[in-house]
């Protein structure tokens, strides 16, 4: 997450914004200022705007407002997420648009028709707003005044927005609300696998006509559309297959735990013969640590038999607790990147969950849905 540098907080909502943002300002910048195509009603970029301070002034404001925008599509979702109960942790804007970061995505067609709704609706409703103040600005100053160019263009993005929103294919909007659509008459893995199977013939049309017309945008837009829909197929999968799995059910227990005073040369010969990857460090009862196979590598091997667990292992714990969901875990897991929890029951160490019990759990149980 350190890729993303949090903007402030809207509706308690952390609103972050990805470093990649700033190049991508700057091009919208960048393009608006070098572009001039003009219709009867409207002028297309700012091109023609002298001097050039006030060109690249207008240009980089119609930038910025233009991603508060996104922001405020992306606020349309988490406001209707927020009024039926569903955890927002953070809204994270990109340079396609923003991802609000939900705790769980809700297995409930009309609410997630709802939902994937409100963003676009946001959208449009921004573009009539700025179009119109357009036409008044246009008839005051006319239509070559650099706000009336930029009213008018944030419309037209804004609506642009919406309609690339909708597309019919994960991660868009537009995929959700089909998915949503199909899950009211048939079960949710199944909704998913179709809405997600026309996102990627969707996708693999977008790469042909991009490659057609060597349009980069299109062709980078159809490989983001891909991969969105083929995680959002596997992420349902999962989460639907450890449904009413508890950490209990697929921990390891009981577990081994070793001393932090055991040498790394000591620890590796355990591993060898368990053939596990990590343990819990316990002094006196109580659990100090966790060392893994990756702590243990840090350290040369001529220096093992002379370091100790206690000096390498990772202090800082996650705990869960074994009525935790599965499912959960596999979040923290994965968000966390770390391997393996402690399972922790009133103080006391009752067992060790691995990505390994995970992928397990996860194979057995997808038997059930399918
Ligand atoms: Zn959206």
């Amino acid at each position: 997450m350190s890729s993303s540098l949090e903007i402030g907080r809207i509706m308690g909502i952390p609103v972050r914004m990805h470093w990649t943002i700033i190049f991508i300002v700057l091009f919208i910048a960048w393009s608006f200022a070098n572009t001039s195509q003009a219709t009867s009603s409207i002028i297309y970029g700012f091109g023609g705007v002298e001097p050039a301070e006030v060109r690249w002034l207008f240009s980089l404001l119609l930038a910025l407002i233009l991603f508060a925008c996104v922001a405020l599509h992306e606020l349309g979702h988490s406001y209707i997420a927020l009024r039926n109960g569903i955890g927002i942790k953070s809204i994270t804007l990109y340079f396609f648009g923003g991802v609000a970061a939900m705790e769980e995505i809700p297995r409930n067609p009309s609410l997630e028709l709802k939902m994937a709704f409100a963003g676009p609706a946001v959208s449009g409703i921004l573009g009539l707003i700025f179009l119109l103040a357009g036409r008044e600005t246009v008839s005051y100053l006319g239509i070559s005044h650099p706000l009336s160019i930029m009213l008018s263009n944030l419309g037209l993005m804004n609506l642009i927005l919406m309609a690339f929103n909708l597309l019919p294919a994960f991660p868009m909007d537009g995929g959700r609300l089909l998915r949503a659509w199909f899950a009211f008459h048939m079960p949710y893995v199944k909704a998913t696998r179709r809405a997600s199977d026309i996102g990627k013939i969707f996708a693999t049309l977008m790469f042909l006509l991009g490659l057609a017309s060597l349009n980069f945008m299109l062709l980078f837009v159809a490989f983001f559309v891909y991969v969105g829909a083929s995680e959002e197929e596997k992420a349902t999968e999962i989460s639907i297959s450890l449904e009413g799995i508890t950490v209990r059910d697929i921990m390891s227990s009981p577990v081994e735990s070793i001393s932090p005073d055991m040498t790394l040369d000591e620890l590796k010969e355990l591993m060898f013969r368990d053939k596990h990857r990590g343990y819990p460090v316990m002094e006196s009862g109580k659990l100090q640590g966790m060392v893994t196979i990756t702590d243990l590598q840090k350290v040369a091997p001529e220096r093992r038999a002379g370091t100790r667990v206690g000096e390498v292992m990772a202090r800082e714990l996650y705990l869960i607790a074994p009525e935790d969901e599965a499912a959960t875990a596999m979040k923290t897991m994965n968000e966390l990147q770390i391997r393996r929890l402690p399972v922790m029951d009133g103080g006391g160490l009752v067992g060790i969950l691995s990505r390994e019990d995970l992928v397990r759990a996860i194979e057995l149980c997808r038997e059930r849905v399918h």
